[in-house]
């Protein structure tokens, strides 16, 4: 998934850069409110308030006249006035530097989440189909039986296939918001997923991070 940052301070820029393709993300930097403006299409956009040519305001003004695509305010600016106009002017979120790439990665997902209606409709990965309003999955054609735990797994990781997610992320999202402790419970479910969607899904542990979603 392509990831545009708009983000003149180098050292930022670098480690969010280096965090996000450890998730997956294919990230194109920027420095500049010009060369954001001239960049293309992404998936999701990360915009930096202090920009040496703009302000990243006017940047998101000038991306949400042009399409939907989601956009996250990054900033070091922590007060409410810009929080709220950033929102006003069409940003989806906003996150305050300091920050974590977890906390990013997570705000990218929920925005992406709420900007793919299409998530909503039975979706074709390989020889697996997940219909997320029926809540059911088709292997080959015949139906899979699953929990409702194991099709949250199973619904949330494909929601980006190839991409990693934390065992925390995966947590917070199939088993509770709150959720903080061990996470064997995660284990069992993923090798329940293994066995009963056999070759057709490559559920890979990707170690001391989490687990992707490979369907072939
Ligand atoms: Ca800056």
């Amino acid at each position: 998934m392509r990831v545009l940052l708009v983000e003149d301070d180098e050292p930022i820029a670098e480690s969010l850069t280096r965090g996000l393709s450890r998730y997956g993300f294919e990230v194109q930097w920027v420095r500049t409110g010009a060369e954001a403006l001239t960049a293309g299409d992404f998936a999701v956009v990360l915009v930096d308030l202090g920009l040496p040519d703009m302000d990243g305001l006017d940047v998101c003004r000038e991306l949400r006249a042009r399409g939907d695509v989601p956009i996250i305010v990054i900033s070091a600016r922590s007060d409410e006035v810009d929080r709220v106009v950033g929102l006003e002017i069409g940003a989806d979120d906003y996150v305050t530097k300091p920050f974590g790439v977890r906390e990013v990665v997570a705000r990218m997902r929920a925005v992406l989440r709420r900007a793919q209606p299409a998530l909503r409709e039975p979706a074709t990965h390989g020889r697996v189909r997940i219909d997320r309003r029926g809540r059911r999955v088709h292997l080959d054609g015949g139906e899979v039986e699953l929990t409702p735990k194991e099709f949250d797994l199973l619904a949330f990781l494909a929601e980006d296939p190839g991409a990693v997610f934390t065992r925390e992320q995966i947590m917070e999202a199939v088993w509770d918001e709150n959720w903080f402790g061990p996470t064997k419970t995660l284990d069992v479910h993923v090798g329940v997923l293994r066995r009963k969607l056999g070759d057709a899904a490559s559920l890979e542990t990707v170690r001391g991070v989490g687990f992707r979603l490979v369907l072939t």
